[in-house]
């Protein structure tokens, strides 16, 4: 996974004028993914691109079906 370059961490005296990354930060308790954008030279957040509903689920069958049929020589 690409990662943004590593800030400098002082943003009082970055214009923020530079590259920026998005990045998509989880916010558990909410339940909601959010999409911002930071500076690249500093680390700070400059900006937010939206915000969407995400509860992360887990079905530990999901896939019985596909490996019912594979074991059935029929996939
Ligand atoms: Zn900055």
């Amino acid at each position: 996974m690409a990662r943004a370059p590593a800030a400098t961490g002082d943003s009082s005296s970055c214009g923020h004028d530079g590259f920026h990354t998005m990045m998509t930060r989880y916010e558990r308790d909410s339940g909601l993914l959010v999409y911002c954008r930071t500076c690249d030279s500093c680390g700070a957040l400059v900006g937010e691109l939206g915000r969407e509903p995400y509860r992360p689920s887990f079905d530990p069958r999901g896939c019985q079906g596909f490996t019912d049929l594979a074991r059935e020589g029929r996939a």
